[in-house]
């Protein structure tokens, strides 16, 4: 394990935390009962008062009745049930807004995030950390393609995003109750909470560790889905695509014009004329498109902020009040 300070070093430590671990949970009827002894294992090795928030996405397997008896049984699994699938990003909010510790760690149900790794972070939490990531050093278990479109993710967000989330990091983190509640006040609907954290600053240290491969079941991330969660963090971060309308509007003008120029001076008479100048229009028109089609999203993404619709319905609670917010 390595720590990497990416802030200014903390001063102060901290007394055991009561941990609040929140996972979300879509389709995950393979994997539960792997999950929650694992589970139960460390809130073992936690503070009295430690909990672990289910939070059931809206899964149309037998994910919810597993979570229910979790919650009879032990009272320390609490449980989230949702109208409907609100995706990834609405399943961790609401555990968090929901989540009673000092220290809250979001982890997937799959395993793929180890709960032996969250004591570690704890360490970090306890030493003066208001946020510690866990960094994939290794990925085991995914497909090259999947690998290098984050890696090639990560790159483009660095350079185009105000404030781009640190790389190699999902969702799996600690985070202190400061920064939870920060981070729950900020109701955007587009969310990468990746991007949100960092945002958000505080002291951010990390820890390394290898990715295992899923415990069970199939990933719930088709190309598709992981496309429109990374569109959505680059809009969210980087009015950049918006730009793009003035460079290409510049690029079509320095074309234009020389080409006007020589039309001008009757250098380019004839059929060989007629092609260039489509040729010109259909740029131009394609170019419009694009550079509506850009403005097209973000008006909707305006829209969708305006309508000030919930991120999520909860249908029931096990063991959790509504949160005061
Ligand atoms: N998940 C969710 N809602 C969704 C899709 C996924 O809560 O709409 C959960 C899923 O159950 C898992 C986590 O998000 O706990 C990560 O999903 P997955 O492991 O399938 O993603 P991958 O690791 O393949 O990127
Ligand atoms: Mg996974």
């Amino acid at each position: 394990m390595t720590a990497v300070a990416i802030a200014p070093g903390p001063e102060d430590g901290r007394d055991e935390p009561r941990v609040s671990l929140v996972v979300p949970i879509y389709n995950e009827q393979e994997v539960l009962p792997l999950l929650l002894e694992r589970l139960r294992g460390l809130l073992d090795g936690c503070a009295a008062g430690s909990e672990a928030i289910l939070v059931n996405d809206g899964s149309g397997d037998g994910s919810w009745p597993l979570i229910v008896a979790a919650a009879r049984a032990d009272p320390r699994f609490r449980g989230l049930d949702f109208s409907r699938n609100f995706g990834h990003p609405a399943a961790i909010t609401a555990g968090l807004d929901h989540a009673s510790g000092d220290a809250i760690v979001v982890m997937d149900a799959d395993l793929q995030d180890p709960p032996e790794l969250v004591p570690k972070l704890v360490a970090l939490y306890r030493e003066g950390w208001d946020v510690v990531h866990a960094r994939r050093s290794a990925r085991q278990g995914e497909t090259a393609f999947k690998k290098l479109t984050a890696t090639a993710y990560y790159k483009v967000m660095a350079v185009l995003a105000d404030r781009p989330p640190t790389p190699e990091v999902g969702e799996f983190r600690l985070m202190a109750r400061p920064v939870v509640e920060a981070l729950c006040g900020m109701r955007e609907r587009h969310r990468l909470v990746r991007g949100l954290v960092s945002w958000l600053g505080f002291r951010q240290a990390t820890v390394d560790f290898e990715r295992p491969g899923r415990a069970a079941g199939s990933t719930k991330f088709p190309f598709w889905r992981m496309f429109r969660l990374s569109w959505d963090g680059l809009t969210a971060f980087s009015v950049a695509p918006l730009r793009l309308a003035l460079v290409l509007g510049l690029l079509a003008l320095a074309v234009a014009i020389p080409a006007a120029g020589l039309l001008l001076l009757g250098l380019g008479a004839g059929a060989g004329a007629a092609t260039a100048l489509l040729c010109g229009q259909l740029l131009l028109a394609g170019t419009t498109l694009v550079c509506l089609g850009l403005l097209g999203d973000y008006v909707g993404r305006i829209y969708d902020e305006v309508r000030g619709r919930p991120l999520y319905v909860v249908r029931q609670r096990l063991g959790l009040e509504p949160p005061r917010r």
